[in-house]
C-alpha cells in the first residue's frame, strides 16, 4: 500500500485495527494469552473478550504497537515512510513529518527496527560473499585494515566513539544478513558463517586470516586477493557485499549521524530488511506481517 491510499484509507483508529485484525486472524480472533478462539467482539472498546480464560484483549497486544499512545493511523505513515527511505530517515525528519516529538519518532523508528530482525531460518546458499568491516569513528593516514585493526584493539583514540567491528553475508540471490561482533577475528566470524551458510555454498572472501580454512567445511572457499589488487576473478569477487557496506554507511554518516554501539544492530537490521525487500511492491504489507509476529517484538518504554 502507497503513502496516498495509507492516509485516505487508514486514518482513524477503528479502520486500522479492523485491518489489523485481517492481517493477524483473517477475521477469527484467537485470545493471544489462552491461544483459544471462544472469543466475543466487544466492539465499542475495539476489543475482544476471551471466553475461556475471562480476559478481554486487542489486536495490538504483543505486536510493536502494543502499550503505545500514538495513534495506528500516524504509525501506519512512519512505516510507509521509513520503508520507503532508501539510505533511512533521521528521527527529527520523521517526527516533523509525523508530527510528534523527536524521541516519540525514535521509540517509533526503534520499535520498527525491531520488526526487521531477520528471523528467517533459512540458510544463505550459492556463491556467498563474507566480509568484515567497521562502522564509526575516523582516522587518516594509516593503510585501511591497520586502523581498524587499531581501533578496535582501543589503541587509536580519535572520534567519538572506536570502530565497531561489523560481520556481513551476502548471497548471489539478493540476501544480506549483518552481525556486530566483539572481534574481528576467525573464532568469532566462523561460528556466524557455519549457523548461516549452507556447506554445499561456495564462500568468497578477501585475504584476511579470519577465514582460513573455510575450504574444509564448504564447497568451496574462493579469496580474492586485495593486497595483490585482484578484486574480481571470474564469478567471484565481494562487490556485492562491499555494495552494501558503502549503502550502510552513507545512510549513517547522512541520517543517523552518531549511532551508539548498544544500537548499532538496531539500525543495521533495517538496512538490511530493506535490501532483502527491495523492489518489493508489498512492502509495507511485508513490513507488517513481520510487526505481528509476535515472539520477536520485546516491549520497550511506551511512547
Ligand atoms: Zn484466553
Amino acid at each position: 500500500m502507497e503513502l496516498i491510499e495509507i492516509t485516505k484509507k487508514l486514518n482513524t483508529q477503528k479502520r486500522c485495527i479492523n485491518y489489523l485484525e485481517k492481517a493477524r486472524w483473517q477475521e477469527k480472533p484467537v485470545c493471544p494469552y489462552c491461544q483459544s478462539d471462544k472469543v466475543s467482539a466487544m466492539k465499542k472498546q475495539l476489543r475482544h473478550h476471551c471466553n475461556s480464560c475471562n480476559t478481554s484483549f486487542s489486536v495490538l497486544v504483543g505486536t510493536i504497537f502494543e502499550a503505545s499512545n500514538l495513534p495506528l493511523s500516524k504509525w501506519f505513515i512512519a512505516i510507509s515512510l521509513v520503508m520507503h527511505a532508501k539510505k533511512g530517515i533521521s528521527s527529527r525528519q520523521l517526527a516533523r513529518h509525523i508530527d510528534v516529538t523527536k524521541d516519540t519518532a525514535w521509540y517509533v523508528q526503534k520499535r520498527l527496527r525491531d520488526a526487521m530482525q531477520n528471523t528467517d531460518k533459512k540458510l544463505l546458499k550459492g556463491i556467498v560473499e563474507v566480509d568484515e568491516t567497521y562502522v564509526g569513528g575516523q582516522t587518516k593516514n594509516k593503510h585501511k585494515k591497520v586502523r581498524e585493526a587499531l581501533h578496535t584493539q582501543g589503541k587509536v583514540a580519535t572520534g567519538a566513539m572506536h570502530k565497531v567491528p561489523v560481520f556481513g553475508l551476502l548471497s548471489r540471490s539478493g540476501r544480506v544478513s549483518t552481525q556486530v561482533v566483539e572481534h574481528a577475528d576467525g573464532k568469532s566470524l566462523k561460528p556466524i558463517i557455519n549457523n548461516r551458510v549452507d556447506r554445499k555454498s561456495v564462500i568468497v572472501s578477501d585475504g584476511f586470516g579470519a577465514y582460513s580454512g573455510l575450504n574444509k567445511k564448504y564447497r568451496g572457499h574462493e579469496v580474492v586477493n586485495h593486497e595483490k589488487d585482484e578484486y574480481v576473478r571470474g564469478a567471484y569477487h565481494t562487490n556485492n557485499i562491499e555494495g552494501f557496506w558503502s549503502l550502510v554507511k552513507r545512510g549513517i554518516v547522512g541520517q543517523y549521524h552518531k549511532i551508539t554501539r548498544k544500537y548499532l544492530q538496531n539500525y543495521l537490521d533495517e538496512f538490511c530488511f530493506k535490501y532483502n525487500f527491495k523492489g518489493e511492491e508489498k512492502i509495507f504489507e511485508l513490513f507488517l506481517y513481520n510487526a505481528l509476529i509476535t515472539n520477536k517484538v520485546k516491549p520497550i518504554a511506551t511512547c
